[in-house]
């Protein structure tokens, strides 16, 4: 899902969504292993988090290599709780404004809810700690 509001940050954000130190992005489970497309960008650094995996990624992906779900969603990740809440939290490194994302939010929610039916992922997503994020 490509966000129109980036365009005018480029220069500004540098791709800081795309740059690790001590961050990561997480591959929800079975997500690496169903993908047929290229993936070697992308540099496990710990093969069973929970389930699913951690990754960095050693050059940019392009339209045709395999995009993870948490870099669909970026700057939101999305967390749903045992009574079926959902709570978004955004990215502190993102420059966007709520106001430019009303539409990639949309989009998230529609997309996380049809993979959070997988109980797998239910109960991955629940244990989680992400690093750079802040409650919406
Ligand atoms: S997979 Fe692509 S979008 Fe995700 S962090 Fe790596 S380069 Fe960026
Ligand atoms: S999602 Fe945020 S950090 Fe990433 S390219 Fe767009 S504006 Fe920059």
């Amino acid at each position: 899902m490509k966000i129109k509001a980036c365009e005018k940050h480029l220069g500004m954000c540098n791709y800081t969504c795309c740059s690790f130190q001590d961050n990561y992005i997480v591959l929800y489970p079975d997500e690496l292993e169903t993908t047929r497309l290229n993936t070697e960008h992308l540099k496990i650094i710990d093969d069973n988090y929970h389930g699913g995996k951690k990754a960095i990624c050693l050059k940019p992906c392009t339209e045709k290599d395999f995009k993870p779900f948490d870099c669909e969603i970026y700057p939101y990740f999305l967390h749903m709780s045992e009574t079926g809440e959902v709570k978004f939290l955004k990215g502190k490194k993102c420059p966007l404004k709520k106001k430019e994302l009303i539409h990639h939010k949309k989009d998230c929610l529609n997309k996380f809810k049809k993979l959070i039916k997988n109980q797998k992922i239910f109960e991955w997503q629940r244990n989680l700690e992400l690093i750079g994020y802040e409650i919406e």
